[in-house]
């Protein structure tokens, strides 16, 4: 899965956290067959839940790209992308690490 995080690539520990873009941390989890790195299990299950979402939503088995902007604060806004198909939306999580807030947005 090819990921970025506020302009800059993510998801290994050179270039940081799957989520947030944060470089500390070791936090590793398996997701759709890759390891991904994470600076915390708090981002891992956040990314797993929105996943989750995106892919309930979709139908999608697999997202082969992820652009996330934004913050645990503002929220995030985001365009998934499979197999040539573009997903976009809009995602904030509570303290719980739930999706609190899901919209399609375009
Ligand atoms: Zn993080």
């Amino acid at each position: 899965m090819k990921i970025q995080v506020n302009g800059s690539k993510a998801g290994d520990k050179e270039s940081g956290c799957a989520l947030c873009g944060a470089t500390w941390g070791d936090y590793y989890e398996e997701i759709d067959g890759e390891r991904l790195f994470f600076c915390c299990d708090v981002c891992a299950t956040e990314f797993k839940n929105m996943l989750k979402e995106v892919k309930n939503r979709t139908g999608w088995k697999k997202i082969d790209e992820i652009t996330i902007n934004g913050n645990f604060y503002k929220g995030r806004t985001c365009i998934a992308k499979s197999g040539g198909n573009e997903f976009k939306f809009y995602v904030r999580f509570n303290d719980n690490a739930e999706v609190e807030t899901f919209k399609v947005t375009d």
